[in-house]
């Protein structure tokens, strides 16, 4: 475990927090959806949408980045989750990227705290076990040698997603 980084889970509304990024699950045409991607842009207001048309849309997977806007968070790294078709289709090797790419991307930005929600698995399907799992060791691999990031925070917005995180956290 790497004890550079601070990393822990909490219940909280992702739009609420005061960190340099949060982590938008968005969809491929990076316009808005349902979940967390709505509230992100209902709190970070109108010029999120037009920063994201300007993005060109992006694949499972990748992440792009934007401002914050109204938010309290300086940006918004905004990426794909792999849609959960049973767990045979690559899903896991794209929830790891989408780990992967958003720390290249607040790394790059020089952010030293982020907060992710549980990727893929609201609307998408994927079961949390599995996707806390995915999340907790590719963060914990990535930020092994790293230096800028101090805080990565997973932001549940359940009870019972806290407690899996929680646990999967302890358990590592
Ligand atoms: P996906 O399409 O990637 O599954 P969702 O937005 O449907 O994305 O769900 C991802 C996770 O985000 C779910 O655990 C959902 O409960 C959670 N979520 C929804 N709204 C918020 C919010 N405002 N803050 C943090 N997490 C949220």
């Amino acid at each position: 475990m790497p004890d550079n980084v601070l990393i822990h889970a909490i219940k909280a509304d992702i739009t609420s927090l005061t960190v340099d990024a949060i982590v938008n699950a968005a969809n491929t045409s990076l316009l808005g959806g349902g979940g967390v991607d709505g509230a992100i842009h209902r709190a970070a207001g109108p010029k999120l949408l037009e920063a994201c048309r300007e993005l060109g849309g992006c694949l499972t997977g990748e992440a792009k980045i934007t401002k914050g806007y109204r938010l309290p968070a300086t940006f918004v790294i905004h990426t794909v989750g792999p849609v959960w078709h049973g767990g045979n289709h690559g899903e896991a090797e794209l929830l790891a990227s989408c780990y992967r790419n958003s720390l290249k991307l607040a790394i790059e930005h020089h952010c030293r705290t982020i907060a992710f929600p549980s990727i893929s698995t609201g609307i998408y399907g994927y079961p949390v076990e599995q996707a806390a799992a995915i999340a907790i060791t590719t963060v914990r691999e990535m930020l092994a040698d790293e230096r800028g990031i101090e805080k990565v925070i997973f932001c549940c917005f359940s009870d019972r997603d806290l407690d899996v995180y929680q646990k999967a956290l302890a358990a590592g």
